[in-house]
């Protein structure tokens, strides 16, 4: 039993030979009792007819138990008159031991053929009358026939069709069994196929196949599960390809500088270069460098883990501005670009740990400024975005972004322009910092630009203090 196909075919036989057993039985029970019923009105009809013609041709009841009892009447039938002219007291017959099915009673519930416990002449109860058939002659009511008793035994031919018809009923209960045996057959496949293929696809990626797709062809709950599976193994794969990445790309940034500073330090050992200021400091340099590189990889990795500690205080936002502004007052006079303020007066404060966002403005306005030729302009400004939203933007007239760059802009060790790699301090790091400390602040960040060389804009929200 540990195949789910086998327990699903073994539900649907259940489920097929229970409904058909059952149907058989019901129809089998209910043909018998309505071929009894048949029989019975039959037999009845067959005696109300008989009583008709008997009363039509005599005019009354008398005779007619004797003439029931005989086969044939007592007078001839075709002369009614004589017995109208003769009327005779009903005759008691025998009764011994049930001699009919039917009661007969004529129009006044007095009792002409007798049954069971109502003997002859006796007069029936209203209730027990009302429960006949009538008989009626032209309109008029002249007795009553009343069913008592047991059915008639079956006779032969009827036992035999009754046998004939269980016999079709349990043949045609075999086939209905058989179809059922092939459709189940057929259902449980076609459910469990993609369950298959989706226990393959889970020990294929089980075994480093990641990335590896199911087909989808249902909406259904099974179909929903691929879908599913396609994304979990998507996701795995472009993870995989991120990590891979991730670790070639922190190889090759940790390896320039250290080959600079190995180059350095052996040439100045082997006395082949004497240690200068101006050396110093270009190992000074590369040395910060990997201070930051290695800065940066733990603060993602402790926002990875969500143990990036935030104090949250309650700053305004314009403050946080004037701060950046200061700090990048002279990086920006040095590459004779304007950095300015637009702050909406009367913005809400916002709660948010000041340091870490001062973290990311620094950083967008620091890539605004690396990115932007002498005479352009970096603007930082803040606003009101909704009731509750704060909103600041860094925007900037420099390089642009190109539009199929956007949507990787954020990703780590991301650089849209790969051959400025590694100068200036970039470690491709920086915006996915931000936006890790955007969002563990509840906000969005985004970066919209209209191409290259038309300037970039970057757009934090944040939620206003309460
Ligand atoms: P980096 O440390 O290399 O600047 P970031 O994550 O901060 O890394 O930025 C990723 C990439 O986005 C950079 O390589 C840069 O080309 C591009 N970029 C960021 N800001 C701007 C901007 N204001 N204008 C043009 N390009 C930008």
């Amino acid at each position: 039993m540990r195949s789910l196909a086998l327990k699903l075919l073994l539900a649907f036989l259940t489920v097929s030979l229970t409904v058909a057993v059952l149907g058989a039985a019901i129809i089998h029970v209910t043909t018998q009792r309505q071929f009894a019923d048949l029989t019975l009105n039959n037999a009845r009809q067959t005696f109300i007819d008989r009583a008709t013609i008997y009363y039509r041709a005599t005019g009354s009841w008398r005779g007619f138990a004797r003439f029931l009892a005989q086969g044939q009447p007592q007078q001839p039938l075709q002369q009614p008159g004589n017995l109208q002219r003769t009327p005779r007291p009903p005759q008691p017959i025998p009764n011994p031991d049930r001699a009919y099915l039917f009661l007969l009673a004529d129009q006044d519930g007095r009792v002409i053929v007798p049954a069971e416990a109502y003997q002859v002449g006796e007069v029936l109860p209203q209730d027990v009358l009302a429960e006949g058939t009538p008989i009626e002659i032209d309109g008029e009511n002249v007795g009553t026939v009343i069913t008592t008793g047991d059915p008639l035994p079956l006779a032969q031919r009827e036992i035999q069709f009754l046998q004939s018809s269980r016999r079709s009923l349990f043949y045609a209960t075999l086939v209905a069994v058989a179809v059922a045996l092939i459709l189940s057959l057929l259902l449980t496949r076609g459910l469990t196929r993609p369950l298959r293929k989706l226990s393959a696809g889970m020990r294929a990626t089980a075994q480093g196949e990641l990335g590896h797709q199911v087909e989808v062809r249902s909406q259904d709950e099974i179909g929903q599960l691929a879908q599913a599976f396609n994304q979990m193994s998507a996701d795995l794969a472009r993870l995989n390809d991120q990590r891979r990445q991730m670790t070639a790309d922190i190889a090759h940034d940790l390896r320039s500088p250290l080959t600079v500073i190995a180059g350095y330090v052996e040439s100045m050992r082997d006395g082949v270069l004497a240690p200068s200021p101006e050396r110093l400091e270009t190992i000074q340099d590369e040395v910060q460098h990997l201070q930051r590189l290695v800065e940066d990889l733990r603060t993602l990795s402790l926002a990875d883990a969500g143990e990036l500690s935030l104090q949250p205080v309650n700053v305004a936002p314009d403050a946080l501005l004037k701060q950046v502004q200061a700090a990048y007052r002279h990086p920006a006079e040095k590459k004779e670009v304007t950095l300015q303020v637009e702050a909406e007066p009367d913005v809400p404060d916002i709660s948010v740990d000041p340091d870490r966002i001062f973290q990311v403005l620094a950083n967008l306005v620091s890539n605004a400024i690396r990115h932007t030729r002498a005479g352009g302009a970096v603007t930082m400004s803040s606003k009101l975005y909704t009731a509750n939203k704060i909103q600041f933007t860094v925007s900037d007239t420099g390089s642009g972004i190109p539009a199929e760059d956007l949507p990787r802009i954020f990703d780590r060790f991301y650089r849209v322009d790969d051959s400025r790699h590694g100068g200036e301090g970039e470690s491709g790091l920086g915006l996915a910092i931000a936006k890790s400390i955007v969002e563990m602040h509840g906000g969005s960040i985004r970066a919209a630009s209209d191409g290259p060389g038309r300037g970039s804009k970057f757009t934090i929200r944040l939620d206003a203090a309460e």
